[in-house]
């Protein structure tokens, strides 16, 4: 069975926010083949979540769920969208969706070296000013780091523009 379509974040399996597993999903009560792995901002637990439960907003409507952060003052539709239709991660730290160009961006998890380096100057500068990185630090970073070293990067493209960006996360 394929994984349905996600709009803003293409590759779930990729940027490890769901992953194969037998269980069964509590929202449906399938066992779909998949599981979800990010976070559930909802009352009360959720032993168990299936990609498909995610995408129709099944799961969203059935526990007043909310899978990720995204203040925003765009369109409602793309808003709700990224809140209750939308697989999410688990970080350190609240982490708000990023948009640009009147949209949301795509989610592609962890960014690697390659990925800091293929970003734009605007947005370097936009890091050195607003995190503790240092021009030095940063350099650094960008040829060394690897996932799940700390901080931890997370990276976004924007649907429109495809430029890259980033956000920092740190336990
Ligand atoms: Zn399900
Ligand atoms: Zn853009």
């Amino acid at each position: 069975m394929e994984l349905p379509n996600f709009k803003y974040h293409p590759d779930p399996i990729g940027s490890d926010s769901i992953c194969e597993s037998s269980e069964i999903c509590e929202c449906c009560g399938k066992q779909t083949g998949y599981r979800y792995k990010g976070s559930i901002y909802c009352k009360g637990d959720i032993s168990s979540l299936c990609p498909w439960c995610i995408a129709d907003g099944s799961a969203a409507k059935k526990y007043d769920a909310q899978f990720n952060n995204f203040y925003s003052d765009l369109p409602d539709e793309i808003v709700k969208e990224v809140q209750e239709r939308t697989p999410g991660f688990y970080s350190f730290q609240e982490q708000d969706w990023l948009e640009h160009c009147d949209d949301a961006c795509e989610f592609y998890g962890q960014a690697l070296a390659s990925d800091l380096q293929s970003l734009s100057q605007s947005e370097v500068n936009w890091i050195l000013e607003n995190t503790y990185l240092d021009s030095e630090e940063w350099e650094h970073l960008k040829q060394e780091h690897v996932p799940d070293s700390e901080p931890v990067i997370y990276k976004y493209v924007c649907r429109k523009c495809k430029e890259v960006f980033v956000s920092f996360d740190e336990s």
